[in-house]
């Protein structure tokens, strides 16, 4: 891998003159002093990470739980089926999700409660 690929790809350094701008935004970006932002916090950034985490947490989520699912484009649409053979669709990255047939909900919550319910009917 290159250093651009690295490190001017990633948006940590300027894509002119490559010096070190700060955090990794995920896109290519310009030092202050090329006509850039510079390192202030990148809104943009920071929503990648907290997709990122989001996703994070769904997956620690998915396999403690042990329900049958399947990823679909990179695990940001996942689909989980129940025992009864009920779909649920999921996207981990906004956290919301639906049960097929039904509305978007984003109550993580109720999820959980549907999952734990249709695994374990006998708790
Ligand atoms: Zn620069």
């Amino acid at each position: 891998m290159s250093f651009y690929e690295d490190n001017i790809a990633d948006g940590s350094h300027c894509m002119t003159c490559c010096q070190l701008i700060g955090e990794d935004v995920g896109f290519p970006r310009c030092c202050r002093n090329c006509g850039g932002e510079g390192s202030e916090p990148n809104p943009e950034g920071h929503k990648k990470r907290i997709k990122a985490e989001a996703m994070q947490r769904f997956d620690g989520w998915l396999s403690r739980t042990g329900i049958a699912h399947k990823k679909h484009n990179n695990g940001f649409h996942v689909v989980l089926t129940l025992p009864d053979g009920r779909m649920i669709d999921c996207w981990p990255s906004t956290k919301k999700w639906q049960l097929r047939g039904q509305r978007i909900s984003r109550d993580g919550k109720a999820l959980h409660e549907l999952v734990l319910q249709q695994l374990r009917p006998w708790s």
